[in-house]
């Protein structure tokens, strides 16, 4: 078992001769476990149990230790864990063992550059003081002494930066052949825009053969679990151990611990062995820890590179949390949903699935309509356009909206271009877009009524676009996760007119996108029900790519505790995802609400419907002939008073507009081209937009 199955043998003796060549002792071939036995001292403040470091003590941290060693051929361990059974002490060895025996460039990587302050000063200065031939290597941190600062130190042979994965800064700062990740499920999922911080460590360690890196964390929530999708691409190593009544080796689990079946308090919680129904005491533990060994339950998984390990409480050496200890706790957390996952994830080192969970994107996918992309169905009657904004396109999805919130998608898609660049970023083509008809199936041609565009990124430039005259009416966003409506009251930004300041150049329209997102997943997962009309608020697509699936269903809802307790829902990105598509749906729902389809009622709705000629009653029939010879006059019966206007604007804004234009006999349509309808030239081809970065 152990690093030794895979070790290189060539390997270990290129290293002898070239340890030899240096004039070193043999012992240069040392593991991580025989370096920490021999060198490694615990510190008086800050461990249980100070002294020599003993491996014996937790004999499951061996392999997962040595994976770590020169001579061993593994590059990536990943150590899914419950808390306080040691995982740090994995790194702090790993690293003693890097500075003292195996140098090179190495990164250690904390969730915030706060806590990276916070894990130097309490956990890697007493390594570099206390263990004395680290001690030897390592300046005493000096103010001055640019070798050795809070958050870098240089050794012979190798340097070490300390960072946050916050820090897209940090994490580019050097390249390096190791990398020590600690509790990545804390780490944010993307990191100045830069994408993952995992991936940017990663990047810094190609050019490096011999690399190593080493990722430990305790889960959290499912799906959104970094460790779990690490650990999920090796080989799922599982610490099996004997019985001391039969001798049979097995996973601890903690299913097979009982108290109730045998009148026990929890505190007195035994296990009862799989095989032979036996009941193993917690002090027995000792002799199963030491007899106990890694099996991989993914043998091919990771081709040998990846080494996985996960190991629950149950697993905590004698003075440690007991058995007793662990059903106690759960007794206790059993009933409240907030405790439960906090023991699900740090005692038995699982993820915990959480309610609020994204509907599955390939069933959505499934269920795609065939009307055209760019065509509006009859049930549609009022337009809004929601665009987000990104540093190198706009995204962006026109909403057609119906009786009882029931939408269809009508088009969406990317404008490529940076917002910043006014003259050739992607403004033109928004322009397009604001002035584009869509042709309904009632005969008539349709305009955007409201577009929101995101205003919480390139600011100026979105609020510069806003001012300016449009065919439809536009406004400025700004997503919040609080908030009591969809939308609320505009607020006055302060904006640069021409090199100017204006205190209230600009307003913007405030969007809850929690309350947006909470509804749209709730409509996307309501069901047709065959032979009758679609439940109210039920949500069509046409046939878009995969990749709009993945966004829109690319978040979940999550419970995190606060520092003081409190439970707090918040919304999370799932690993891997982007999350355009759905911003563009809440956008477009905000504008929506603005528009007024939350207060129409059935009557509204049968105007509006008659108006467009969108129905199927005498009335409407009349209506649609009308709207084929004359301009409708202005004014349906849409409630006007939440119009928006732009009160700042210089010139006064137009009124909002009715939302139909006759549809021109197709002979005189310049565009869009026969056969295309409603897809201008300057759309992306569809299997090209959208593709995941
Ligand atoms: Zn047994």
């Amino acid at each position: 078992m152990g690093a030794r199955v895979s070790e290189s043998d060539a390997d270990a003796v290129r290293e002898i001769r070239k340890a030899r060549a240096d004039g070193l002792r043999p012992d240069a071939v040392l593991t991580v476990s025989e370096w920490a036995d021999a060198h490694r001292k615990l510190p008086k403040k800050s461990s249980a149990e100070p002294g020599p470091w003993r491996t014996d003590r937790a004999p499951y941290l061996r392999e997962i230790m040595d994976s770590f060693s020169s001579r061993s051929d593994v590059e990536e361990i990943v150590f899914m864990k419950a808390a306080q059974i040691g995982g740090t002490e994995v790194l702090l060895n790993a690293l003693g063992y890097i500075i003292d025996h195996a140098p090179g460039p190495v990164i250690l990587v904390w969730p915030t550059v706060d806590t990276a302050k916070r894990g130097s000063r309490q956990r890697v200065a007493p390594l570099t003081t206390d263990t004395p031939t680290i001690a030897e290597k390592i300046a005493p941190a000096k103010s001055r002494d640019a070798a050795n600062t809070v958050l870098e130190k240089t050794f012979p042979g190798g340097h070490l930066v300390i960072t946050g994965a916050n820090s897209a800064v940090g994490l580019r700062s050097m390249p390096a052949q190791y990398a020590l990740m600690d509790e990545i499920d804390g780490w944010p999922i993307d990191v100045d825009e830069e994408g993952s911080p995992i991936a940017l460590v990663e990047v810094r360690q190609r050019t490096f053969a011999r690399r190593k890196r080493l990722k430990i964390s305790t889960p959290t929530i499912a799906g959104r679990s970094a460790i779990e999708a690490a650990h999920d691409r090796g080989d799922a190593r599982r610490y099996f151990v004997p019985c001391p009544i039969c001798g049979e080796f097995q996973e601890l689990t903690f299913d097979r611990l009982v108290w109730t079946k045998l009148d026990l308090p929890p505190a007195a919680a035994v296990y009862e062995c799989a095989a032979c129904g036996d009941y193993i005491r917690n002090h027995q533990k000792t002799a199963m820890l030491a007899a106990g060994e890694w099996r991989a339950t993914h043998p091919g998984r990771g081709a040998g590179k990846i080494r996985s390990y996960h190991l629950n409480a149950l697993y905590a050496p004698v003075g440690w949390i007991s058995w007793g200890e662990i059903a106690v706790e759960f007794v206790a957390a059993e009933k409240d949903p907030e405790r439960l996952r906090v023991f699900i994830n740090t005692v038995l080192g699982q993820v915990w699935t959480s309610k609020g969970e994204a509907p599955e994107w390939a069933g959505l996918y499934n269920r795609r309509d065939t009307y055209a992309i760019g065509s509006v169905p009859m049930g549609a009657l009022v337009l809004t356009c929601g665009v987000d904004v990104q540093k190198d396109r706009l995204v962006y999805e026109v909403v057609g909206w119906g009786r009882g919130k029931r939408s269809w998608s009508i088009d969406a898609g990317e404008i490529p271009g940076d917002p910043a660049n006014v003259e050739r970023g992607p403004w033109g083509e928004l322009e397009k877009l604001t002035a584009r008809l869509f042709p309904h199936d009632a005969g008539i041609e349709m305009p955007i009524r409201l577009l929101a565009i995101d205003s919480g990124y390139e600011t100026q430039h979105v609020h510069a676009w806003v001012r300016r005259p449009h065919s439809t009416q536009v406004i400025a966003v700004k997503g919040f996760d609080h908030g009591g409506a969809i939308i609320g009251s505009p607020a006055p930004v302060e904006i640069t007119i021409s090199g100017k300041k204006r205190k209230r150049g600009g307003r913007v329209w405030p969007v809850s996108t929690g309350i947006a997102k909470s509804e749209f997943y709730g409509f996307l997962r309501l069901e047709r029900e065959a032979g009758k009309p679609d439940p109210a608020g039920y949500v069509r697509y046409p046939e878009y790519a995969e990749e709009w699936f993945r966004q829109i269903t690319a978040e979940q809802l999550t419970a995190t505790k606060t520092r003081r307790g409190y439970i707090k829902l918040e919304w999370s990105i799932l690993p891997g995802r982007q999350n355009h598509a759905l911003d563009c749906r809440v956008y477009a729902r905000a504008a929506a609400a603005l528009a007024g389809i939350d207060r129409m009622n059935d009557r509204d709705w049968d105007a509006r419907e008659k108006f467009l000629g969108a129905g199927s009653t005498p009335a409407a029939a009349a209506a649609r002939a009308r709207a084929a010879s004359t301009s409708p006059a202005p004014g349906s019966s849409a409630p006007a008073s939440s119009a928006p206007t732009a009160a700042s604007s210089p010139a006064p804004a137009p009124p909002l507009r009715p939302g139909l234009v006759p549809r021109p006999p197709p002979a005189s349509s310049p565009s869009p081209a026969p056969g295309k309808p409603g897809r201008p030239t300057w759309v992306p081809p569809r299997p090209d937009w959208l593709k995941p970065r």
